[in-house]
């Protein structure tokens, strides 16, 4: 089995640097779903409360067998829910959906930056939930570098990551830069695009020479880059496939050739416009 690297956030709390996403995982097949990655041996899974299917996570761990503290679970605190008393409100959901007494991560999903809420407010939040450490580490998503300023400016904690869209076509590199210069990590959400970069000729290119798929060579360099990822798939033989990184490396001119690749094009909405709020 691959040994999966971690990283050490800002506040001593170790995440593995690959793990499992459950965005657009039906919740029905979110408890099967997950175990099947549990047994191909990830340690590390990505849900929300946004995706209504953090009760499949909870299952899955609870059925897996495997201790609960061996295992990294990140949540998200939904768009509804910016204002301290409901935010704190929104975590408690979590941990009932969870069936657990503490998650590793919770972020704010969206900044919301055009709406009447506040998200430093939300932040200060985040801050009382993590004083009574049933979250081991908070940090953010979504956020550009004025928002995470914000943080730096107005309140005194640093955000542990800070979970953007990062893949060959949106490389994203401002985002992360201040990330990197600030001790935020950054987890580098759709890392394969969904699926949009699997034709790249120049990770075709790679992918023949190194003898892996497009997607493992397209893991591979957000890896080597030092973000943190995790892949989605309900398909048994590609979460198989995206686990299986760490027997080979890309040199430094095909990560400068893959990151070369950026045409800014995002798959999800743009972070300083959305301003989605569910009712
Ligand atoms: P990904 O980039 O992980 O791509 C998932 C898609 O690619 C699915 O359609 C999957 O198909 C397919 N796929 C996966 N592996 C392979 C492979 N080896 N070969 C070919 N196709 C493959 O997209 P996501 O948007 O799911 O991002 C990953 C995670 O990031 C999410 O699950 C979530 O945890 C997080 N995220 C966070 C966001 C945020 O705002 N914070 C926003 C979006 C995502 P199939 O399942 O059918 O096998």
């Amino acid at each position: 089995m691959s040994t999966v690297p971690t990283l050490t956030l800002n506040n001593g709390v170790v995440i593995p640097q690959l793990g499992f996403g459950v965005y657009q995982v039906d919740p029905a097949e979110t408890k099967d779903a997950t175990l099947a990655a549990l047994e191909v041996g990830y340690r590390h899974i990505d849900t929300a409360e946004m995706y209504g299917n953090e009760a499949g996570v909870g299952e899955a761990i609870r059925a897996s067998g495997i201790d609960r503290s061996e295992i990294f679970v990140t949540s998200k605190l939904n768009n509804g829910f910016h204002r301290r008393d409901d935010a704190l409100k929104a975590f408690d959901g979590t941990l009932d959906e969870l069936k657990s007494d503490y998650v590793d991560l919770f972020l704010i999903h969206w900044p919301l930056p055009t709406t009447d809420v506040d998200y430093v407010e939300t932040w200060k939040a985040l801050e009382e939930i993590a004083a009574t450490g049933r979250a081991k580490a908070i940090g953010v998503s979504n956020f550009q570098p004025a928002h995470l300023q914000r943080l730096l400016d107005e309140t005194g904690t640093v955000p542990a990551v800070n979970q953007i869209e990062v893949h060959p076509y949106l490389v994203n590199d401002e985002v992360r830069a201040f990330g990197e210069q600030h001790g935020i990590v950054t987890e580098a959400w759709s890392p394969i695009a969904q699926g949009k970069v699997l034709d790249d000729p120049t990770l075709t290119e790679i992918a023949e020479r190194v003898g892996k798929s497009t997607a493992q060579v397209t893991l591979r360099w957000h890896v080597q880059r030092g973000d943190v990822i995790f892949p989605k798939s309900v398909t048994r033989k590609r979460v198989e496939e995206n686990f299986d990184l760490f027997d080979f490396e890309l040199t430094d001119a095909d990560v400068t050739a893959i990151t070369a690749l950026d045409k800014g094009e995002r798959t999800g909405p743009d972070p300083d416009t959305f301003d989605y709020i569910p009712s």
